[in-house]
Order: structure tokens, then C-alpha cells, then sequence
């Protein structure tokens, strides 16, 4: 069978990572668009803001500091989400309501000193200490017993609900697999013992011979829309040789990581030309000293962004109730990043 007859009528795709299908409407983004397509005001950026709390030497809540850094800085999150000790309770009512305590340890790494430097903007060297910190935050993270699974995430963007536009990411370790992780545990898992080879190995290589949802590559890593793409203009970045976490990346895919996520990102502002939002994070082996052999290191960025720097997807009726859907292809998704500049937009004259 060929995807090309099914790609102007309605079809579900299948997500082997999370094993759930996505709707896909292709003759829909035929009907005329009357919403409005606004371009939103150019930010005014500034290297250092003095409101803001992850700027150096800039006060932090209940009077901490931040200190004079350069490069990248990792503090313990002021307002964590989870806290490291808590008397283990468990609580099971007829196996109906039902919780546990959880235990996490949140923290917050500032990619750059400067207020107005993200990621598609920053030069190899800054990115690829970005990098640097990631590995050595999986590692530290890794090493404390009970840490089960490390979660790096970046929002990016009001619309993402960044409360700081300084850029950053967090860094969450939990005791258990969070649900997300745990489902691609057990898909990575099931399908490593039925085919004797890796799920992601085996979808690469099928999408660089298909060649129809590449984004960029470079040697180590490729970009690409998924087949199942939920979002408009998901991506998912994929290392070419099979490891696990960004611990097991050896300094030249170090360096070769951070090309891609520049070259992704700029091609993401560069596609409505603005900040383009996002959440982005890494998905990587757990951390309780287990091999996980099934495990490939990847990372999704999930943007709202559908037609304009304004006009966003949401995730509401049908796919809050049944499943997700999509209009725009992956593959028109996929064509219409690969033919973006990779110079940023906002260098364009001074090239
Ligand atoms: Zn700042
Ligand atoms: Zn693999
Ligand atoms: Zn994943």
C-alpha cells in the first residue's frame, strides 16, 4: 500500500512510542482560513533585565542569590514541585482512590547569562556547554540511589506558560518512571524482545529511506516530523547510533547535538518569524543502575503553533475526549520547516 492515496482523505496514524492513534484530516486545510494571521510585536530584548530572577547577581525568592555566573548555572528549584524527603505514605481505598508520596528533586538551569540569548541564537561553543550541563546533570541526577528517572524539559514562550523568559530549562528527578516515560519503557521493551533490534534504530532507518518527513540532519542526529506527529509542527530528534541517555554521547556527538538543536530552532523562529514556543525535553534511559538496552535517547519538541504567531492548535473537544487530530500533514509539516533558512531572522542583515 501506498501513503499517497491515503494522504487527501481521512486516516488514523499509529504512535508505537505511546501506542495511541492520531486522527489525520488532509482535506481540511482546504477549507478557507477566516481567522485572523497576526504578527506579534518584536519583544524589546535585553541582555540584562533587573527584574529578573535568573539574571546574575539578581535576588531570588526568600533572599537567596544568584551569583555572577558565565556559561550555564543549575540551582535547586525555589518552589519545587516535588521535595527529596517525605515519609513514604501510601493511601488505597478499594483500589479506587488511591496515592502515594512521591519523591523529586526539581532544579533549574540557566542556559546563558544573558537575559535575550535562546537557544537558536546562541554560537556553538555556548550551546554546546548547554549540552555539557544536560550530561552532567543526567549523571549527578543518576547517581543518587533512589533517583529512578531524570526529566529535562524546556517551555518556552508565555504561550508554553514560561513564567520567565530568561532562558532555561528544568530538571526533575523522580523515584518512579512518570507516565509518558514508562509508556515508551514498555513499548521500547516489548518491541526489543518481539524483533531483536531497537523500535527507534529500526523507524530511522526507515524514515531516512523514505525521506519524507526529514527536517536536517548531520552525521549523528536527525530531525524529523514523526508519522504521528500530534502537534502541527512536531518534531522528534534522534540519534543515528543507539544510545541510551546524553551521558553515553561522546564529545564529537556532543558537539553535533547542539548543530541540530540550533539548526531546529532557528528554523522554528524563522517559520512565522518570532520566538517560536515550545516544549522541548529529552527522553533517556532510567536511572536505577539497570543497563535498559532498549532505551534510545531522543528528544520531542511539542509547539501549539499552527498558522501564524498567533494562531495556535488546542487540544480541546475530540481530543480531549476521544483522541488527537491534525489537519496539515506531517509531511506538509516536515516540507515546510525543510525549506526554511537556517540563518535566524533576525541575523538576516547582518550576514
Ligand atoms: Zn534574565
Ligand atoms: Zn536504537
Ligand atoms: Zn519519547
Amino acid at each position: 500500500m501506498n501513503l499517497e492515496r491515503l494522504l487527501s482523505i481521512p486516516h488514523k496514524r499509529f504512535n508505537p512510542l505511546m501506542r495511541e492513534w492520531v486522527v489525520v484530516s488532509p482535506q481540511r486545510t482546504k477549507r478557507p482560513w477566516q481567522g485572523k494571521v497576526d504578527k506579534l510585536p518584536a519583544t524589546p530584548s535585553v541582555t540584562y533585565d533587573p527584574h529578573c530572577y535568573l539574571c546574575p547577581g539578581n535576588k531570588r525568592a526568600a533572599g537567596k542569590q544568584t551569583p555572577q555566573y558565565s556559561g550555564t548555572f543549575v540551582f535547586e528549584n525555589d518552589f519545587p514541585a516535588l521535595l527529596p524527603e517525605a515519609e513514604s505514605l501510601s493511601y488505597d481505598d478499594k483500589g479506587l482512590l488511591v496515592a502515594q508520596t512521591d519523591l523529586g528533586i526539581c532544579r533549574v538551569l540557566c542556559f546563558s547569562p544573558r537575559h535575550d540569548l535562546t537557544i537558536p541564537r546562541m554560537n556553538s561553543q555556548e550551546l554546546r556547554g548547554v549540552v555539557d550541563a544536560w550530561a552532567e546533570q543526567y549523571s549527578e541526577l543518576a547517581e543518587i540511589p533512589w533517583v529512578r528517572h531524570v526529566q529535562m524539559f524546556e517551555n518556552r514562550g508565555e504561550l508554553m506558560g514560561a513564567s520567565n523568559s530568561h532562558p532555561h530549562c528544568q530538571i526533575w528527578a523522580n523515584a518512579a518512571l512518570p507516565n509518558h516515560p514508562a509508556r515508551e519503557d514498555e513499548s521500547l521493551r516489548s518491541y526489543r524482545a518481539e524483533k531483536h533490534s531497537c523500535l527507534l534504530c529500526d523507524y530511522l532507518q526507515l524514515e531516512m529511506h523514505r525521506n519524507e518527513r526529514i527536517v536536517c540532519q548531520n552525521e549523528a542526529f536527525t530531525v524529523l516530523v514523526p508519522f504521528w506527529a500530534v502537534w502541527p509542527f512536531e518534531t522528534l530528534v534522534l540519534g543515528k547510533r543507539h544510545v541510551a541517555s546524553l551521558d553515553q554521547l561522546n564529545s564529537n556527538e556532543r558537539d553535533l547535538l547542539a548543530d541540530v538543536l540550533r539548526r531546529i530552532t532557528v528554523r522554528y523562529d524563522n517559520l512565522f518569524e518570532t520566538s517560536f514556543p515550545y516544549s522541548m525535553g529529552f527522553h533517556q534511559r532510567p536511572t536505577d543502575g539497570q543497563a535498559h538496552e532498549a532505551w534510545h535517547l531522543h528528544a520531542h519538541y511539542f509547539p501549539p503553533l499552527l498558522r501564524s504567531a498567533t494562531v495556535r492548535k488546542f487540544m480541546v473537544g475530540y481530543e480531549l475526549l476521544a483522541s488527537p487530530q491534525r489537519d496539515l500533514t506531517p509531511e506538509s509539516a516536515a516540507a515546510r520547516l525543510r525549506d526554511l533558512s537556517e540563518t535566524h531572522y533576525l541575523n538576516r542583515d547582518s550576514s
